[in-house]
């Protein structure tokens, strides 16, 4: 019966087609390289010409490679364990719906429990800061190497378990987006353990990492680390506890996976997210005590629209006449889906993605305004929720037309208000 339905043939190509597929599978990795190489210089200037890179010989370390797929094995074991509920995903095209087991919170208290442990015991984990580009060379190549056996597994699946996304029958760009939906070995979903565990919970294991060398270094961790520890261990934490909203975002229900989320997921979240750490260990940066706290309030504002945003629309779409939603304003659709348009889906169309920026900033603040290299993050966060959003935009027209016009009109702006 599965072999009968198909998925359509992608006809509308994103990142430029096949020929910006292979750009970017170069660019992708060449950009981590050349973002720790510069920060790792005295002035970490962006301004120069990069270099001089470290020969292929200490870039390639297999001990680095060993410890990230022991690291990979440890959260995969913590999330087949038989803890946490099992929820399911949306419906697919062949009418069934997959199962997913929610636990990712309780995985990273066992992580920190388990890393709590082995700071006590002296576990050596400024090694993690001294070998930091041969860890990214090694999560690029395991990366790599799930992205070719993702391919070929898609190769034998199902057409009705193509993703709508990366079905163009260009091997190339599929192999990029990503050619099968949801990728499983047994019950064993790959794209989903991908997408939340080795890789967030990593970043904050590798911003511990870091603050121990300040401590190796300077005796105490500073003020400007603690604070971009806390920050996005906070913002991290957020991900795990609301784990099954990602059951319904662009990266689980329309992208297959691919080289794009595989690399993005495994080697680009936790080796550039990270940044501002790695710049603070070597570029270390005085924080005055008001300054601290003009930062937390910005992260907490941020903080505060991300999360209420995010939440009320996940209540809203989940039961509408939840008290918490049932008072505001809605468009009706055509589809019987409505539209939120009071509260703060009635500031801007996307107000998740400002929540999400002005945290941004209050992570790179920390590292002081000297210096553009920890600013990475907001400049790229910003270029990836544009592209983003007009993504969205595109998909809510297609569903929602007229109605979405009508939503467009009473919310203009997209992201910022009253600019953007
Ligand atoms: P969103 O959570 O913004 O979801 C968009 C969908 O919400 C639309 O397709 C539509 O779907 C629904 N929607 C849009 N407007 C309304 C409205 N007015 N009323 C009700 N429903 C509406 O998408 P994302 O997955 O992009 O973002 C989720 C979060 O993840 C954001 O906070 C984002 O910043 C964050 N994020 C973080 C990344 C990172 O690397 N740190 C990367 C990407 C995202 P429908 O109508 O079908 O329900």
């Amino acid at each position: 019966m599965a072999d009968k339905i198909k998925t359509p043939r992608t006809s509308e190509l994103e990142f430029g087609g096949p020929l910006g597929a292979l750009l970017l599978l170069f660019v992708m990795p060449g950009t981590v390289l050349y973002l720790l190489v510069t920060c790792n210089t005295d002035d970490a200037s962006v301004l120069r010409v990069p270099g001089p890179f470290p020969s292929l010989d200490t870039l390639w370390d297999p001990s680095a490679v060993i410890l990230l797929l022991a690291w990979v094995s440890l959260q995969a074991v913590l999330h087949i364990l038989p803890i946490g509920k099992v929820t399911e995903g949306i419906t697919l095209r062949d009418n069934t719906r997959l199962k997913y087991r929610i636990n990712a919170l309780q995985a990273m208290m066992v992580t920190a429990l388990l890393v709590g442990g082995a700071v006590m015991f002296g576990f050596p984990f400024s090694y993690v800061y001294d070998h930091f580009l041969q860890l990214a060379v090694a999560a690029a190549f395991i990366a790599l190497v799930l992205s070719i056996f993702l391919y070929a597994k898609s190769l034998a699946a199902p057409e009705s378990a193509l993703a709508p996304g990366g079905n163009s029958g260009n091997p190339l760009y599929d192999f990029f987006i990503g050619h099968e939906l949801n990728p499983r070995i047994g019950s064993f979903d790959l794209k989903y353990f991908c997408e939340l565990r080795p890789g967030l919970i990593g970043w904050c294991l590798i911003n511990l990492c870091f603050m121990m060398k300040e401590v190796e270094l300077r005796g105490s961790p500073s003020l400007s680390m603690m604070l971009v520890f806390g920050f996005q261990a906070l913002y991290v934490a957020d991900a795990m506890k609301n784990e099954e909203a990602i059951l319904t975002t662009m990266d689980i229900v329309h992208d297959g996976f691919g080289f794009m989320l595989a690399f993005g997921d495994l080697c680009w979240v936790p080796f550039t997210y990270s940044l501002q750490g790695y710049f603070l260990v070597r570029h270390p940066q005085e924080l005055g005590t008001y300054t601290a706290l003009g930062i937390i309030l910005l992260n907490a504002v941020g903080y505060i629209i991300f999360r209420g945003s995010n939440s009320q629309k996940n209540a809203f779409r989940r039961n509408p006449s939840d008290p918490k939603v049932a008072g505001l304003a809605t468009i009706p659709t055509a589809t019987g889906k409505r539209l939120l348009v009071s509260g703060w889906w009635g500031l801007v169309r996307h107000p998740n993605y400002l929540g999400d920026l002005i945290m941004a900033l209050a992570w790179s603040l920390p590292c002081g305004l000297s210096n553009i290299l920890p600013y990475f993050y907001i400049i790229y966060f910003t270029v990836l929720l544009v592209h983003r959003e007009a993504r969205d935009e595109h998909q809510c027209m297609k569903k929602y037309g007229l109605a979405w016009q009508e939503y467009c009109r009473r919310v203009p702006y997209r992201i910022f208000p009253y600019i953007y």
